[in-house]
């Protein structure tokens, strides 16, 4: 179908939809939105063909095999409608406000299967790999009914649910509010169209007439409430709900978060200074709703941002954390993890260190993540490479090693295959570089080297996760890794500050050391 009818029925000058265009790329993912249109609908849609191929859902999807949905095929989307979210204004095609419900990836069931065959042939077996849904669907075409109308069916398989029931994200006025509030920066696009032109973010001030509060008095109070303006330095920084509790289970709030990113401040900010950030924002708590942003339309004056060329076509704008008040503004935010791009802004194509992930899979133990951490460790060393290792805060460990800002990403990427194969060679029974989970053997874990390609990040050190007990990624001695006494879960936003008054910063040689690789460079002539 193309993205012909797509452009015909918008107008860009009025809505922040994207134009997008078509890809070349093949990547697999799929979108659920909740769509507060002229009548409430869930949109569905499959990435094949270079674009997001697309269903309305009036109900939404269920989880429930017992359930057929009607799902009425709608016009191809660009690709870039993936993460669109914003507030479509009256008037237009689609009126009202377009979130993201679920996001993720999906294969066919039968792997030779393909997927625009599938479609063309009117019935898709796939898979769905998301946040909410998972596992084996089917989108049926309807025989006799004209083309458009589908169903979509679950599978019946260990994912299925008899008697599932769909959450809305905006099933509350106060949620509806709270989500108003979050995207009027975002749909300032709507109110005054403009052209993008080379520096497009939209600076604001904090409001003034409410009372500031200096830092030091403000994080020395036990219980932080409601809405306040902080003062750090020179910057004010509007902080809201702050009692909002993000971790249900232990009832640490949104206030718990700021205020640990203010103890820690002087410890993660040199390891996010100048690099492009990207947010993961939980507006609603770890439990919630959650998405990546790298765009940003608006921020306050104190915040830097860069702008960056993309994929597609696509420039964007970055969020860049060089002081407190941008640190705290975030964790405002919903945004709870820290995820800088390995390269500065000065030298953006040319990583100052790269990272191995080592990724547990289910029934792995985090000593034998120490083992493998070890051994990269020592096999790094015997190329005379030092290299320094964190927790994830999540559940497993990442290694560091420091470079020269010389060497561009594929030649980064390439060198660390090379020693990701090398460590996985070493320890055949519990490393492998197999992406796939299924081809990975039971109680193998994988050496991810691919995190360090442009664009992709781990969290920094002494980042929040959103995990149960709060944990954060915690830097940590080799020895404490050799005596495998530790877990991830032993350092969180309570007692992080303790730990680095007793350690120091472990890290701080990250950002000092500059080694040299043994790269072999293409002949030049
Ligand atoms: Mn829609």
């Amino acid at each position: 179908m193309g993205l012909k009818t797509y452009l015909q029925k918008r107008n860009f000058d009025k809505t922040p939809e994207p134009k997008g265009k078509i890809l070349k790329g093949q990547q697999m993912r799929f979108v659920v939105q909740e769509h507060h249109a002229s009548r409430l609908h869930f949109d569905f849609r499959l990435e094949m063909g270079g674009v997001l191929k697309s269903w309305s859902v009036p109900k939404g999807p269920s989880l429930d095999p017992a359930i057929k949905r009607l799902a009425v095929e709608t016009e191809d989307h660009p690709v870039s409608y993936l993460h669109f979210e914003g507030r479509i204004p009256a008037g237009s095609y689609g009126a009202g406000e377009h979130m993201m419900w679920d996001i993720g990836t999906y294969e066919l069931s039968d792997e030779d299967a393909d997927a625009l065959e599938q479609y063309e042939a009117g019935r898709i077996n796939f898979r769905l790999k998301g946040k909410k849904l998972h596992g084996g669907f089917s989108l049926v075409q309807m025989k006799g009914r004209g083309e458009r109308q589908w169903l979509l069916i679950k599978t019946r398989d260990e994912y299925a649910e008899d008697g599932w029931q769909l959450k809305l994200r905006m099933d509350t006025d106060e949620k509806a509010r709270a989500w108003h509030a979050m995207m009027e920066g975002k749909s300032s696009k709507t109110s005054r169209p403009k052209k993008q032109n080379a520096e497009s973010v939209k600076k604001t001030k904090t409001k003034k007439g409410v009372e500031s509060i200096p830092a030091e008095e403000l994080f020395a109070k036990r219980k932080l409430e409601g809405d306040v303006n902080v003062k750090i330095g020179r910057h004010i920084v509007a902080l809201t709900n702050l009692d909002k509790v993000y971790w249900e289970d232990e009832g640490y709030t949104k206030g718990d978060l700021i205020r640990y990113y203010y103890e820690v401040a002087d410890y993660i900010l040199p390891h996010l200074k100048d690099r492009p950030l990207i947010m993961k924002r939980y507006p609603d708590g770890i439990k919630g709703f959650s998405f990546h942003q790298h765009d940003v339309d608006e921020a306050p004056d104190y915040v830097r941002t860069v702008r960056l060329h993309v994929v597609e076509g696509h420039d964007v704008n970055y969020i860049v954390c060089n002081n407190t008040a941008t640190l705290l503004y975030m964790a405002n935010l919903g945004a709870i993890e820290r995820h800088p791009w390995h390269s500065r802004i000065r030298n953006i194509d040319k990583p100052d260190w790269f990272v191995f992930d080592l990724d547990p899979g289910k029934g792995v133990e985090f000593e034998t993540i120490c083992e493998v951490a070890l051994s990269t460790r020592d096999t790094l060393e015997e190329i005379g490479l030092k290299s320094y290792a964190k927790t994830s805060g999540s559940r497993g460990i990442h290694i560091y090693v420091p470079i020269k800002p010389k060497y561009t990403y594929e030649e980064i990427e390439k060198f660390v295959e090379r020693i990701a194969a090398k460590v996985a060679e070493a320890n055949p029974d519990v490393a492998t570089i197999e992406r796939s989970m299924k081809e990975r053997k039971q109680g193998q874990m994988y050496v991810d080297y691919l995190q360090n390609a442009r664009g992709k990040s781990v969290v920094a050190p002494y980042s929040v996760r959103p995990r149960a007990g709060a944990s954060v990624s915690a830097p940590l001695e080799w020895s404490e890794i050799e005596k495998k006494k530790i877990t991830p879960q032993d350092f969180t936003i309570m007692n992080m500050s303790r730990r680095i008054k007793q350690k120091g910063e472990l890290l701080s040689d990250v950002l000092k050391e500059k080694q040299s690789l043994k790269i072999q460079k293409p002949a030049r002539r």
